[in-house]
């Protein structure tokens, strides 16, 4: 009986974008459909091993099929099949959690349709991209009968009883007419078959089999030529090469190849901005193929993203995200291994002890890490494109398992400066340091000019020394990790003791501040629920006040503690410095000195502003505002002298 169902939402959601696609590459269909048959085989083989009732063979097939008079293409393979159930269900929803996310970037509208589909793959679906219609017919060996699904990729689709007695799954596809620039009829010639499975599927482990016609001349009763007439030969042949190409001599192997299998293998749409192949032969016998993506996946830092590369043991695929084979800072990294010496039924458990893939994974590490450091030596515009999709995962690298791997990356780090256009590494900022400067500067802001501009920067700018400027979250995390670089600490604008100013300088700084101690602890005492310490500032030339954090934890670790989930007490310690030099000193002085009240309303203005320039939220806007105002207005009815107005007096 004939039974018509709706399709689930996601899906009619879909196929709708399917039928309008304008994606360009809309080939990929026959790639998406032969891969589909060729994981249903996998599935019947590793079935097969286990389950007694099941046929045990080694003959399995892909074949394509053109019917070109009724503008038919069909797909079939010796795979599982599907029951009744199994076809409802994976064809009229959609399973894959890639898929739904797809579709939830489409609705956020943050990425163009074309951009996914080629990033995605969209399976099944994509054959309403060429098709006005699509049937399946299936059988699995676990049902007793075979079943028939149509769809026009509208609203529904029906499932009948079908007639087919071996297992296995045929997909028909009758293919849209030529309108709008769109070419369709090129996908029912046999050149362009051959040319799309050569494309995508030429590794494809199965034969993939297509049925080719070719005129031979007619030969008469005594085996000669009949001119002008000919028989037409069928035959089933096999298209794939099925070579897998890490099988073949490196040096057959253009780039183009590399690229190609790159982004059929693992869903991209660009070239790969790196590829590292490495054929080992020895105590450990492997061959593995790396590549860097061009751009970060969309979902890099999600949980969801999987690391891993795919592990081959003597050419049989065992695993698809082999984690232990690649360090979590090096996530980004795609490929495969090919491994002479693992054993075929290897389990997940075994794997992750095994001493064999450990070496390879180290290897791997180093081969990866010194093909980075060849490029930022050699082709430094190319190692900074690198640097900016993928340098932050380096950074965690570093920070990672208490700095276990500092010494293995930190060569590898760019850094922006305060005074450089071009990033630099770590030896780079030293080789340019002044001779008199003791530490690696830096600081953490936004941007380079927000740095600039900040009171910290008074000194330090006047010195001609450069300074780091920090602007990913992990950054402090990774250089108190770091700690030094070539003997040199690390030292941050906004904290501690910069050691900058000379001896006199610092002794006459003590000296006021002794001259000043009374004013010092008073303010103290009025800040003494916001900050640790009201101090002279060393650091300051222009600006009249700044906050510094001590010896610990810094402003910026308490803002990336503070986003995170969880306990949310960690304070970073805050001193408050004032410069001396500076004409608002003099003022709080006098003010001191005439009235204590006043003294407190200046000490919160202060602070407040402290916190403004350092990026910090204050506590009472308003509170704050109020007291600006009452400030300027006491200003104007008893304006500030001040030298200039002496002048021009
Ligand atoms: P994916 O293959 O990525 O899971 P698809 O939308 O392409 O997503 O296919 C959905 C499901 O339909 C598959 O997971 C599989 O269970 C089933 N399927 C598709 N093609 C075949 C086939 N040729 N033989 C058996 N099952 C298939």
């Amino acid at each position: 009986m004939k039974k018509e169902l709706e399709f689930k939402t996601e899906s009619k959601r879909l196929l709708d974008l399917m039928i309008h696609s304008i994606y360009t590459n809309k080939e990929i269909f026959l790639r998406e459909l032969i891969s589909n048959a060729s994981d249903a085989i996998d599935k019947y083989h590793l079935l097969s091993l286990t389950d007694d009732t099941l046929e045990k063979t080694n003959e399995y097939e892909i074949h394509i099929e053109v019917d070109k008079k009724h503008r038919k293409i069909s797909i079939s393979d010796n795979g599982i099949g599907m029951t009744y159930d199994e076809l409802v269900n994976n064809l009229g929803t959609i399973a894959k959690s890639g898929t739904l996310e797809f579709l939830q970037k489409m609705k956020e509208k943050e990425v163009k349709e074309t951009d996914l589909i080629g990033q995605f793959g969209v399976g099944f679906y994509s054959s309403f991209m060429v098709s006005k219609k699509v049937q399946v017919i299936t059988k699995s060996p676990f049902s007793e009968t075979a079943y028939k699904w149509v769809s026009e990729g509208e609203e529904s689709f029906t499932v009948e009883e079908a007639k087919k007695e071996s297992r296995g799954t045929e997909i028909t596809l009758t293919l849209r007419k030529n309108e709008d620039e769109e070419d369709y009829d090129s996908f029912l010639e046999e050149y362009k078959i051959r040319s799309l499975v050569r494309k995508y599927s030429d590794y494809v482990k199965y034969p993939i089999t297509m049925q080719t016609e070719s005129q031979k001349p007619r030969l008469d009763e005594e085996g000669k030529e009949i001119e002008d007439e000919f028989d037409t030969i069928i035959q089933n042949e096999t298209i794939n090469t099925r070579t897998p190409l890490w099988n073949k001599p490196k040096s057959e192997v253009t780039d183009e190849e590399l690229n190609e299998f790159y982004k059929s293998t693992y869903f991209d749409y660009t070239d790969p901005a790196f590829n590292i192949w490495l054929n080992i032969e020895g105590a450990l016998t492997y061959r593995a193929l790396l590549f860097i993506p061009s751009k970060a996946p969309y979902n890099l830092y999600s949980e969801k993203y999987e690391k891993g590369l795919q592990l081959y043991a003597k050419d049989v695929f065992v695993m698809d995200k082999c984690k232990d084979l690649i360090p979590d800072y090096l996530r980004f990294v795609k490929g495969l291994v090919v491994s002479q010496d693992l054993s075929l039924n290897i389990s997940r458990e075994i794997l992750q002890k095994n001493t064999q893939l450990k070496k390879i994974a180290t290897n791997l590490e180093k081969k990866i890490l010194s093909e980075l450091e060849k490029t930022l030596k050699n082709d430094r515009e190319k190692y900074v494109k690198f640097f900016q999709e993928f340098g932050v995962n380096l950074k965690y690298g570093v920070y990672d398992n208490y700095g276990e791997k500092k010494e293995l990356i930190q060569d590898l780090l760019l850094f922006k400066t305060v005074n450089k256009d071009e990033m630099v590494t770590l030896k780079e900022y030293i080789e340019a340091m002044p001779k008199e400067q003791e530490f690696i500067l830096f600081g953490s802001s936004s941007s380079k000019e927000a740095m600039k501009a900040s009171p910290q920067m008074d000194l330090v700018k006047s010195k001609g020394y450069d300074v780091l400027v920090l602007t990913d979250e992990v950054d402090e995390f990774m250089i108190s990790i770091l700690h030094e670089y070539d003997k040199k600490q690390f030292k941050s604008i906004n904290q501690g003791d910069l050691n900058i100013v000379d001896e006199t300088e610092k002794e006459s700084i003590k000296n006021l501040e002794t001259e000043n101690q009374d004013l010092l602890s008073t303010l103290k005492e009025i800040l003494k629920d916001e900050v640790s310490d009201v101090k002279l500032s060393t650091r300051l030339t222009d600006s009249p006040v700044c906050l510094v954090s001590g010896e610990g934890l810094s402003f910026e670790m308490e803002k990336v503690i503070n986003q995170m989930p969880g306990d949310k007490t960690m304070k970073a310690d805050k001193i408050l410095e004032i410069n001396p030099k500076h004409a608002l000193f003099q003022a709080i002085e006098d003010v001191y000195l005439t009235s204590k009240a006043e003294l407190a309303n200046y000490a919160s203005v202060l602070y407040n502003q402290a916190l403004l320039i350092e990026g910090l939220p204050i506590k009472d806007p308003v509170s704050f505002s109020n007291k600006m105002i009452a400030l300027m207005i006491k200003a104007s009815k008893s304006p500030v002298h001040t030298d200039d107005d002496e002048q021009a007096a």
